[in-house]
């Protein structure tokens, strides 16, 4: 290409920039905010949606992931995939136990849809796993070694996830997905076997923490679904209002919930921003599910 027409799309893709980083993407809201002193647990949690609300390039919300698992002391690595005409990077992490340990996998996607700014899909869960990173490098399980995944292009049709289960190094004794762990009272299990012990200690756990669970086999898409075709034991979870559940299903068996949801109103739309999220209730939602998988930890005793 000729200098001067470089010079004219370089600009002309600058303009485009500007213009990106001044619209406005979400009907004006007030910025949640939470007071990091009596709420450390969902001040945490809000700063690292925040950073990767603010970050619309995919490598820039991963390099958000990446600052803060270094600033826990766990070593990440990027590996790079590639699927038909896309390629991607997941990030992943050990965090804790000892390496003859079966292995718990903890996992989110990173990217986002084009539209919006991705807080609820996928920041939301991508920060329940960096919380939850940094309380089980804390406090190690006893008889699991636990790793974090970061996903790309899950949007792309859960690539990340399939190329990890593809490559078939890694089978975790239990892979942990997150995806859509904005608000509400109600952490969303979707588990294939009603017997899974997870469900029993998400069950004890939720009631501990004074929320609700609901489990089951129907949940949208989203990257458990890649190791569960493999024959993987996989489950996920989302934290949202108890009533979207039943609407959420309609929505996605293709029929018209009335009233829509709100996770389908705000998931790949220009409303998907951090003034949305409620960082109180998500923190509670983690704490539920540390409790669980300490429980579930503690039944597999040898
Ligand atoms: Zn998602």
């Amino acid at each position: 290409m000729p200098h001067k027409s470089r010079l004219v799309v370089l600009a002309l893709s600058l303009a485009i920039a500007a213009c990106a980083q001044t619209a406005p993407v979400a009907p004006a809201a007030p910025p949640p905010s939470v007071d990091a002193t009596s709420q450390p647990a969902a001040a945490g949690w809000l700063a690292d949606v925040v950073a990767m609300s603010d970050s619309q390039a995919a490598g820039d919300r991963r390099a958000v992931i990446q600052r803060r698992l270094q600033g826990l002391g766990i070593q990440w690595r990027a590996v790079p995939f590639s699927a038909g005409e896309h390629s991607g990077e997941n990030l992943l992490a050990d965090v804790s136990g000892s390496a003859d340990a079966p292995l718990l996998l903890l996992g989110a996607h990173s990217d986002k849809v084009d539209v919006g700014r991705g807080a609820t899909d996928n920041a939301s869960g991508s920060a329940a796993v960096l919380a939850l990173a940094e309380r089980f490098k804390r406090e190690p399980l006893r008889h699991h070694r636990v790793a974090v995944a970061f996903w790309d292009l899950e949007e792309r049709g859960l690539l990340g996830a399939k190329a990890y289960v593809a490559d078939g190094k890694v089978k975790p004794a239990l892979y942990v997905n997150f995806d859509v762990f904005g608000w509400g009272d109600t952490l969303w299990m979707m588990t294939p076997d009603a017997n899974q012990p997870l469900v029993a200690a998400s069950r004890a756990a939720t009631d501990e923490t004074g929320i609700s669970l609901s489990a089951g086999d129907k949940y949208p898409p989203s990257d458990h679904l890649a190791f569960l075709k493999a024959g993987w034991p996989a489950v996920s979870y989302s934290l949202l209002g108890a009533a979207e559940i039943p609407l959420t299903l309609e929505a996605f068996a293709g029929k018209k919930p009335k009233p829509v949801p709100k996770v389908m109103q705000v998931i790949h739309s220009d409303a998907d921003t951090v003034s949305q999220v409620d960082a109180v209730a998500a923190a509670r939602g983690v704490d539920a599910v540390e409790r669980a998988l300490r429980r579930w930890d503690a039944q597999s005793a040898p």
